[in-house]
């Protein structure tokens, strides 16, 4: 069981998240201010911590900074409220992996969560797993209930970039870059077809996809 770290002031916010991502399977463990987290975060094994920005007795970049400084290589993602701490998330001076800007949808913070437990736990365990699929890495292969799909090259590879960045909104560009490589000269219908052929292949029902979402005028989202 992965063990997540929530550290947030606002009883609300805090018990909200705990309960959360309980539900999603994870051990959730609180703390509400910066000093009593970094003492907790060093003692004992996390596997991510969300971390708020604003604390009291000692802020949330200021507790990101000593935990890298002090070699702590846990994903931490920052709960950002306004824009100018989302900028100094972005300007990655604190070591944090990710953020997620204030208020976040439980379904936005889950899917953050997950891709960052993945980025971390992709080199020993190359398996991922969504509803009723199965993506094998190290096989290069999808299941379905157990059972193989049929996947061209560029299919995997799209959703293996959407895996890779599960919760972001990734544009049509971003994707041809990702999956097609810098300079291929292929339009935006093509991801788009793409797209939709996979769909086929993942989504329970492809005409109202749950995983693979088009997020009006930017993009696709996975939520895997
Ligand atoms: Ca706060």
């Amino acid at each position: 069981m992965k063990r997540i770290l929530v550290v947030e002031d606002e009883p609300a916010i805090a018990f909200g998240l705990q309960l959360d991502l309980k539900n999603e399977g994870y051990d959730v463990e609180i703390e509400s201010d910066g000093e009593s987290a970094l003492q907790r975060a060093r003692k004992e094994a996390f596997d991510l911590i969300l971390l708020d920005v604003m604390l009291p007795r000692k802020d949330g970049f200021e507790v990101c900074r000593e935990l890298r400084r002090g070699g702590s290589k846990t994903p931490v993602i920052m709960l950002t409220a306004k824009t100018q701490e989302t900028e100094k998330v972005l300007g990655l001076e604190i070591g944090a992996d990710d953020y997620v800007t204030k208020p976040f949808s439980p379904r936005e913070l889950r899917a953050r969560v997950k891709a960052a437990l993945r980025r971390t736990a992709e080199d020993d365990l190359p398996i991922y797993r969504f509803g009723d699929a199965e993506v094998d890495f190290g096989r290069c292969e999808l299941r379905r209930a157990g059972k193989p799909v049929e996947l061209t090259a560029l299919e995997f590879k799209l959703l293996t970039a959407f895996i890779r960045n599960g919760g972001k909104v990734l544009s049509r560009d971003q994707l041809l870059d990702l999956v097609w490589g810098h300079g291929t000269f292929v339009t935006d219908r093509v991801v788009d077809n793409h797209v939709v052929t996979l769909r086929k292949k993942v989504e329970p029902e492809p005409s109202e996809p749950r995983y693979i979402v088009s997020v009006r005028g930017l993009g696709y989202r996975f939520d895997g």
